[in-house]
C-alpha cells in the first residue's frame, strides 16, 4: 500500500532547479534510501515532504491525501537531523518529553512515555544528562527517541550519522534499522554513503543533478547500474577500455585482450567496460584457470588489509585494477612486483558506454 507518495515534486532556488519531476511512492513500513552526491537535491527533497519547504510544483501524499499545504507539524513525520538539534538546556528526557508536553499530555505519562523510548535507544543510565554531558553518538540516540516518541507514521533522517566517528555510525545504523522494523514505520533516510545506503535500505532512489536516475532494492542498483554515474558512485569498479572488434558476435579488444562478449553483440567502436572488484578472481602460479573468463596478467602493486577483505591492486598496463578477496589462508602471503595471473567473468562485465 502505498503511503508517501511524491509526485512531480519540483523546487527552484532562483534559477537553480535543484528538484526536477521527482515522482516516487513509498509503501508502507518500507525504508526507502535518497542516495546521491553532495548538492544533488536530497534534503531539499526531504524538506517538502516533512513541509520545512515550500514546494514550487508538484505534490505530497500522505495515505493519498494531499498535505502539500499542511504545516509540518500536523503532518505526523518525526523528523532526525544530522546536527542532533538538542534543547542544550533540557534533560535527554525533557528533549524527548517536549512534543508530548506541548500535545499537552500530562507530566506523568510523558515521563513515563519518554523514559520508555530512551531505554529502547539504550540510554537508560543518562536521563537526567543535559546533551554536553553525552557523547555525539549518545545526543543522536536522543533525537531518535525523540523523533519517534509520539509515534510518528513516517521518519524522515537526514544524513543522521555523517558527523559520527565510524565505530558509532555503524552501532547507530543497525539501532535505526532495529527500530524501524520493530515499528514498521515508513521511513525515509538520506545519505551520500552509498555503503550505508546498500546496508540499510528495503529501495534505493539514487537521485543526480535533482533527478532520480534509478531506483531498486540495493542489490538491484549494485548489480544492474543504470547508467554510468550509478556504475560508478555506487560501489567500487574498475574500468576497462575496449574496442569492438566484430559487432555479430560480440568479439572485442579489451585491455589488449580479445575476448567474446555476449552483451556487447551489436554495438561498434570504442567501449567502456565495468567489473566490480569481488567479480575479479586472482590465481596463483599453475592454478587451473577457470573458464568463461578473460585472463589477464599484469603486476602486483599493493595489498590492503580492510579486516576480512582484501583488496588487491594490480597494474594492468596503464590502468590499476582493484581486486576484492576474502581474508582466508595464504591471500596475504602474495609479494609486491611479482606477476600475477587474474580471470574476469565475461557475464560480469558492465557496459558503461
Ligand atoms: P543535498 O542534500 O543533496 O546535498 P540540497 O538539497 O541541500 O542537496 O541542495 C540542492 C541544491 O540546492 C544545491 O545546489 C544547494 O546549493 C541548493 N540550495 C539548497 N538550499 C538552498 C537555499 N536555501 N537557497 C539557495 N540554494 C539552496
Ligand atoms: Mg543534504
Amino acid at each position: 500500500m502505498e503511503h508517501v507518495g511524491l509526485h512531480n515534486l519540483n523546487k527552484f532556488y532562483g534559477q537553480n532547479h535543484v528538484v526536477k519531476n521527482v515522482s516516487l511512492e513509498v509503501q508502507k513500513g518500507e525504508f526507502l534510501t535518497l542516495l546521491g552526491p553532495s548538492g544533488c537535491g536530497k534534503s531539499t527533497t526531504l524538506r517538502m515532504i516533512a513541509g520545512f519547504e515550500v514546494i514550487d510544483s508538484g505534490q505530497v501524499l500522505i495515505h493519498g491525501r494531499d498535505v502539500s499545504n499542511v504545516p509540518a507539524n500536523r503532518r505526523g513525520i518525526g523528523m532526525v537531523f544530522q546536527s542532533y538539534a538538542l534543547f542544550p538546556n533540557m534533560t535527554a528526557l525533557d528533549n524527548v518529553g517536549f512534543g508530548l508536553k506541548m500535545q499537552k499530555l500530562d507530566a506523568r505519562t510523558t515521563r513515563g512515555k519518554a523514559r520508555k523510548i530512551l531505554a529502547e535507544v539504550g540510554l537508560e543510565s543518562v536521563i537526567d544528562h543535559l546533551p554536553h554531558q553525552l557523547s555525539g553518538g549518545q545526543q543522536q540516540r536522543v533525537a531518535l527517541a525523540r523523533a519517534i516518541v509520539r509515534e510518528p507514521e513516517v521518519l524522515l533522517l537526514d544524513e543522521p550519522l555523517s558527523a559520527l566517528d565510524a565505530k558509532i555510525r555503524i552501532q547507530l545504523r543497525e539501532l535505526i534499522k532495529d527500530l524501524q522494523i520493530r515499528r514498521q514505520i515508513t521511513t525515509i533516510y538520506v545519505t551520500h554513503d552509498q555503503e550505508e545506503a546498500l546496508s540499510i535500505s528495503d529501495r534505493i532512489a539514487v537521485m543526480n543533478q535533482g533527478v532520480i536516475v534509478q531506483l531498486g532494492a540495493p542489490n538491484e542498483i549494485y548489480a544492474r547500474p543504470a547508467d554510468p554515474f550509478v556504475a560508478t558512485f555506487v560501489g567500487t569498479l574498475n574500468k576497462l577500455p575496449g574496442q569492438v572488434v566484430d559487432t555479430t558476435t560480440g568479439m572485442a579488444e579489451i585491455a589488449g585482450h580479445r575476448m567474446t562478449v555476449p552483451a556487447l553483440i551489436g554495438r561498434a567502436g570504442r567501449v567502456t567496460l565495468g567489473v566490480r572488484p569481488e567479480k575479479i578472481r586472482l590465481y596463483a602460479g599453475d592454478a587451473n584457470l577457470g573458464t568463461g573468463e578473460a585472463i589477464f596478467s599484469g603486476v602486483l602493486k599493493t595489498i590492503a588489509l580492510f579486516g576480512s577483505v582484501v583488496r588487491i591492486t594490480v597494474l594492468l598496463g596503464e590502468s590499476e585494477v582493484k581486486i576484492d578477496m576474502l581474508n582466508k589462508e595464504g591471500v596475504l602471503e602474495a609479494r609486491a612486483g611479482s606477476e600475477v595471473r587474474f580471470g574476469v567473468p565475461v557475464e560480469n562485465l558492465l557496459i558503461l558506454n
